[in-house]
């Protein structure tokens, strides 16, 4: 066996349906009595049932903030904060998606007030120490450990309301985390167990959601598979995919994980010949992939019916050579060294929505 670090990150994590009604525990445990809900706008549904769970145990609510959005911009985070300071908020409650966690994160690291997650898809956001942000437009990120949230509860009755077409997008984009802990830099036999059940969870799983959107144990098996995608991308260096996946979004800014969903077959097709130890594990956990990773994928995408194209995202045929630019004007670690030439081409055959090759 190769020689291995691995950093495990603080975190608590509460697992199960039903599974929310332990917020005022939790809040007990970190010591704190006035939480100030966060979420992004039309999830009344969402902070109501948080503020009647609240209430009924005798702990006053300081507010509620529906105002998350995408990419985090900092004029929305310092709305937020000073709302938190008016209504004397002694932390922050996120629920909802990685948007609303990213709120969440950029709240509790300027204020230092502490920060309970409660995940409503498969972002993964809530078990990373990242932090992504937006100011006038440029997005910049940044990582430390006190960025984690205090407490994570994953509830999965409040994702039976996300719609399966969400489902497999942000479920694909969960595979992509762990694909690329599986072959990163700093890849270990720790990340890579995750990783590879984290795969086989979502993959089973996803699916059974789309066949059967009202059926809550595939929920819950695709809410874990996402908790431990999330916990190897806090941890791993991502590559290839991610960078891609980062200028898309950044430069033009395509949905987040549609853009996963579109690229994930040509990063890994990309990668692959570089890789075939762990295409070898990957083909494992992907059913009917007849030991072929890349196969199963394919079968998995087909299945869930996503999106395959990058001009269905509102891409130009144009930015093909832009983002070629971008993304190959530095070398960054990848098992594959990036060639401009191939990168060119998978990027024209995701926007033109081809099979990987
Ligand atoms: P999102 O949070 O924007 O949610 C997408 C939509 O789904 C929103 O309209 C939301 O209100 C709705 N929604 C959420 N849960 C729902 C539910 N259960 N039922 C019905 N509707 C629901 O999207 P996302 O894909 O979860 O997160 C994407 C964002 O997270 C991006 O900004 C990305 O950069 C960030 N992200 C950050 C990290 C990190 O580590 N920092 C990791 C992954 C993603």
């Amino acid at each position: 066996m190769k020689e291995f670090e691995y950093n495990v990150l603080a975190s608590r994590v509460i697992f199960g349906s039903g599974s929310v009604k332990k917020l005022p525990a939790e809040m007990e445990r970190l010591h704190v009595s006035r939480p100030l809900l966060l979420s992004t706008p039309g999830k009344s549904n969402f902070t109501n049932q948080l503020s009647d769970i609240i209430q009924a145990a005798s702990i006053p609510m300081a507010g509620t903030f529906p105002h998350a959005k995408a990419h985090t911009p900092t004029s929305v985070t310092e709305e937020a904060t000073a709302f938190l300071d008016s209504v004397a908020a002694d932390c922050v409650v996120s629920i909802g998606g990685g948007s609303v966690i990213g709120l969440g994160k950029a709240v509790s690291i300027r204020t230092g007030v502490p920060h309970i997650s409660i995940p409503t898809t498969y972002s993964g956001s809530e078990m990373t120490p990242i932090l992504g942000e937006t100011h006038n437009g440029n997005k910049t990120t940044r990582s430390d450990p006190k960025i984690l949230p205090a407490v994570v509860i994953y509830d999965a009755d409040f994702t039976m309301t996300l719609p399966p077409a969400i489902c497999s997008t942000s479920g694909i984009n969960a595979i992509a985390h762990a694909i690329e802990a599986l072959y990163a830099k700093n890849a270990n036999p720790i990340t890579s167990m995750l990783a590879l059940e984290g795969i086989k969870a979502l993959a089973e799983a996803l699916p059974q959601i789309v066949h059967n959107p009202g059926s809550k144990a595939p929920r819950e098996e695709a809410l874990y598979g996402a908790w431990l995608c999330g916990t190897v991308l806090g941890s791993s260096s991502m590559g290839l995919h991610h960078k891609l996946c980062h200028v898309l979004g950044g430069s033009f800014a395509l949905s987040h994980a549609e853009t996963h969903t579109i690229v994930l077959p040509h990063a890994l097709s990309y990668n692959a010949p570089a890789i075939p130890e762990q295409m070898a594990k990957l083909a494992s956990v992907f059913p009917g992939s007849n030991g072929d990773a890349l196969h199963g994928l394919e079968l998995l995408l087909q299945e869930l019916r996503v999106p395959r194209a990058l001009k269905d995202l509102g891409m130009e045929e144009g930015d093909v050579d832009k983002a070629t630019e971008i993304a190959t004007g530095n070398q960054y670690p990848n098992p594959r060294p990036l060639e401009k030439e191939w990168i060119h081409e998978l990027l024209r055959r995701a926007w033109a929505g081809e099979t990987a090759k």
